[in-house]
């Protein structure tokens, strides 16, 4: 039997902070209690907003933390290979279509214009789409012909799903004109690849799990375990960032032990009664992902101001 796994995957684009820290600290406490294998993943094919020096600040921060893995860290930039050979596998199947259309092309298009998501639609189509391409050139991008009707995601932490992403954001790009994968085709390519078993992270990507478990079912490679957190929120309700104050983890990092927050992580993760101070293993210990609360956790000034108390 294999060793059930799951991978830790940041971008490096900026700096870990507060809500990064609950999702790895939570993934790897489930990790501890269920036996599971962790790969370290650093996502770092996003080009245009990736900030190499932040791959070592990250693995710094994660270790700080409490966090460990237990491979040599994955660069995904290093390891396209298999992605190219997915490309190379939908196209023989006639799964995908070349685009050159711009965003603002498509959005001018839809009959939704003024809308955020610009979704491509199966009617926008060229009249390739389906052909089989022996060979997609890589400075294109590739969208793959995502079949009308609902997607059925279970997720381990907040139930079933039924997601329709050809309503939603239509033939989603799995490849860029950069020359390297699409997120969507990148993730779902290295999570079979890496054979991760259980993926772990916000629920803002829960829409992602629905487009990444198409993309493994048209290669034929198998859907992962999904557990999708709550997020950290600024008071706004807005996802925590900058705009809330500073809640990155550099902030408490230097010269202190990462104990006081991770008890401040352990009180927000249905563990209210923790003590002022704790470890990762001792947080590992006494997590219990059944009290994890479902909602949001709006993070405020007053609980930064406590975590910088010693
Ligand atoms: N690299 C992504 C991020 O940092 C996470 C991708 C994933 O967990 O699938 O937001």
């Amino acid at each position: 039997m294999t060793t059930a796994t799951t991978r830790l995957a940041p971008s490096p684009t900026g700096a870990l902070h507060l809500g990064n820290a609950r999702t790895f600290l939570v993934n790897w406490a489930l990790a501890k209690q269920r036996g599971w294998r962790v790969i370290l993943r650093i996502e770092d094919i996003d080009h245009p907003r990736v900030k190499p020096d932040t791959i070592d600040t990250t693995r710094d921060e994660l270790h700080w933390l409490g966090v460990h893995w237990d491979e040599e860290v994955a660069l995904q930039s290093t390891q396209l290979k298999p992605c190219h050979d997915a490309l190379n596998t939908l196209g023989h199947k006639g799964m995908i279509y070349p685009c050159d259309r711009t965003r603002a092309e498509l959005a001018a298009s839809a009959p939704n214009e003024g809308d955020q998501q610009v979704i491509a639609r199966a009617s926008d189509r060229p009249a390739c789409a389906g052909d089989i391409v022996a060979s997609p050139e890589r400075d294109r991008t590739w969208r793959l012909c995502v079949p009308p009707g609902l997607v059925h995601v279970h997720d381990e932490c907040t139930g079933n799903h039924h997601i329709d992403v050809a309503a939603d954001c239509g033939d989603f790009a799995v490849w860029t004109r950069r020359n390297v994968p699409a997120y969507q085709l990148a993730v779902a390519v290295d999570d079979a690849r890496q054979g991760v078993t259980d993926v772990v992270r916000g629920d803002d990507l829960l829409p992602s799990a629905a487009r990444q478990q198409l993309v493994l079912e048209c290669l034929g490679l198998p859907v992962p375990r999904w557990w999708h957190l709550p997020l950290l929120r600024g008071p706004d309700g807005r996802r925590l960032a900058k705009r809330h104050g500073d809640s990155r983890i550099a902030r408490w990092c230097a010269g202190r032990s990462s104990e006081r927050l991770i008890a401040f992580l352990a009180r927000i993760s249905g563990l209210p009664d923790a003590p002022d101070t704790m470890t990762a293993s001792q947080f590992a210990e006494a997590f219990d992902v059944a009290r994890l609360p479902k909602e949001d956790v709006i993070i405020t000034e007053a609980h930064l101001a406590w975590l910088d108390e010693h």
